[in-house]
């Protein structure tokens, strides 16, 4: 019986871990975490994936009572500046694309392009993020989605196209609070906190762990262990010897530098979006917090040293970056070969990590923990479990590479070398002869990386239409359609962004009254 799980990190991967296991099944497992008080988390993973709100569901949380406590704010989409050439943004939004008469508004979009962008002119989230609003009202209310039932009372027919919508917004958080709300959350739910420093870790006969050592609590045993120790990997990838394999020769970002910049909301307003600026050698984001902006740069040493990045990131923030601490970090890119081995998994940064260009390491870590539960060994160990999982877990690490890959690979601008050797650097496999698919015609489900990995075709059209580096084109069957019904929807688009502009608050205004100001 597996009926005990001894958790080594306090992070957020360390506590969501916790969280969840006691939340799917209450005390017929024991959990402890263990925690250093001497080694500190990374201090960053503050966007999110539109998926999160499952996670916090699973746990029973109102958004209304641990926002809040966050200094959370919303996250409609990614908003990309100067990919393409400096001054021009577009955004990544959570809002599927619509489907005219079985094909996508983008590709309606190709021949018409009303107003020159495709993110405005097929999404109405664009919209509410150039205006700062909110994705709900005072009252609470989320923005209708009626532009979902599309079909006979638009005009137009549907096909097997899918035409549900996909939740429109993910949350900025402070990770460090909300690592501390999981924290009463997972106690509360007997949770077996202890802060203590592992210093080594026991192997069976079989190279299965038997227990971790602690300093001052000695040895704690458990029947799993879950290696939540970030990049040092303590357990799988040291104890256990599991390789990490790399992604650096696809994608060479393998530093950054952080701030945290205390802002004034009331005069800045929030937008309802991260900000990816391309720099030199990387990109800055901008995550902007109920109170303060999470920003840094994420740049590879190739071509960037730590000093360059950290003046760059001084001068993108400006006056007052002046007196504040700058979080250097080295990242491992990659995963390890596999996640589970024996009686080992690791979630969070030990498992693997990508550059946080699309916010997927918090995704990663709800992926790995709810599959986790669904592959949890409660009778006996079965390696074919530990295979489902493993698989399961690479897909999606391997298909958000692919997807990262494209950024740079389809990003027009070429000005300097980092830029230029993005294009012509090796792609994974596959990856090749789908970036020629797409050239004639826009991704679909069957042209996409085939394994669940978060992202849907509207995603990797979002970004071809925005970054601009790479030919693409309407399929030309539409020539032969009546295209009245496109220009109508199109027109449908537009007007609704305009009305949700006018009726939705302000993000400062939502948050400045779920905070209590004046
Ligand atoms: P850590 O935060 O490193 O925690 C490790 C824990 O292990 C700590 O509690 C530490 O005390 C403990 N520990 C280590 N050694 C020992 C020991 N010997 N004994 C006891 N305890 C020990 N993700 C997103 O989703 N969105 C983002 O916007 C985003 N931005 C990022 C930006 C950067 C630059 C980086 C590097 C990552 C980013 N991530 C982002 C990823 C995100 O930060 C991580 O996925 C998340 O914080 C989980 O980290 P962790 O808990 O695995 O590791």
């Amino acid at each position: 019986m597996v009926k005990s799980v001894v958790i080594v990190g306090g992070g957020t991967s360390g506590w969501m871990t916790a969280s969840y296991l006691r939340a799917a099944f209450g005390d017929r497992i024991d959990v402890t975490l263990v925690e250093s008080k001497n080694v500190p988390t990374i201090g960053v993973g503050e966007a999110t994936f539109s998926t999160i709100r499952h996670f916090f569901n699973y746990l029973g949380l109102d958004e209304r009572e641990w926002m809040p406590e966050c200094q959370a704010t919303y996250k409609l989409a990614i908003r990309f500046e100067n990919w393409r050439s400096q001054g021009h943004h577009f955004y990544h939004p959570f809002e599927r694309l619509r489907a005219v008469n079985g094909f996508p508004l983008t590709d309606w979009w190709l021949n018409e392009r009303p107003s020159g962008r495709f993110d405005k002119d097929c999404f109405v989230i664009a919209s509410l993020c150039d205006a700062n609003r909110s994705p709900r009202y005072l009252s609470g209310a989320l923005f209708e989605q009626d532009f979902t039932e599309g079909g006979a009372e638009r005009g137009y027919r549907t096909t097997l196209t899918e035409q549900d919508t996909q939740f429109p917004y993910a949350y900025h958080f402070d990770a460090a609070l909300l690592a501390r709300y999981l924290t009463r959350y997972g106690t509360d739910r007997g949770v077996r906190h202890v802060l203590d420093d592992v210093v080594s870790v026991n192997l069976d006969e079989r190279g299965w762990i038997s227990d971790v050592v602690t300093k001052e609590h000695g040895a704690l045993a458990g029947d799993l262990f879950i290696d939540c120790t970030g990049f040092r990997g303590m357990l799988l990838n040291k104890a256990l010897s599991v390789p990490f394999m790399s992604y650096q020769d696809t994608l060479p970002n393998d530093r950054a530098v952080a701030l945290r910049v205390p802002v004034n909301m009331a005069e800045r307003g929030i937008r309802p979006c991260t900000t990816a600026t391309a720099q030199e050698a990387g990109w800055i984001w901008t995550i902007p917090l109920f109170g303060r902006v999470g920003t840094g740069y994420v740049y590879a040493s190739d071509y960037c040293t730590p000093d360059e990045a950290e003046r760059t990131l001084r001068e993108f923030v400006g006056p007052a970056a002046d007196d504040l601490e700058a979080n250097h970090i080295r990242m491992r890119i990659g995963r390890s070969e596999s996640s589970w081995v024996n009686n080992c998994v690791a979630i969070g940064l030990s498992s693997g990590f990508v550059e946080p260009l699309e916010s997927t390491g918090i995704f990663f870590i709800q992926n790995a923990v709810e599959q986790l539960v669904k592959h949890f060994p409660s009778e006996r160990w079965d390696d074919r479990l530990r295979q489902s999982y493993n698989r399961q877990v690479a897909n999606v690490m391997d298909g958000v590479r692919e997807f990262l890959v494209l950024h740079y690979h389809a990003a027009a601008r070429a000005d300097n070398d980092y830029w230029k050797d993005a294009t012509t650097r090796q792609v994974p496999d596959g990856l090749a002869e789908r970036l020629e698919q797409w050239q004639v015609k826009l991704p679909d489900s069957e042209t996409v990386f085939p394994h669940y990995h978060g992202f849907e075709p509207y995603s990797y059209t979002a970004m071809l239409l925005g970054l601009g580096g790479l030919p693409v084109q309407a399929p030309p069957a539409l020539r032969l359609f009546d295209g009245a019904a496109a220009s109508r929807e199109l027109r449908i688009v537009r007007d609704q962004s305009r009305e949700l502009v006018g009726r939705l608050p302000s993000q400062y205004e939502y948050f400045a009254r779920l905070h209590d100001l004046p």
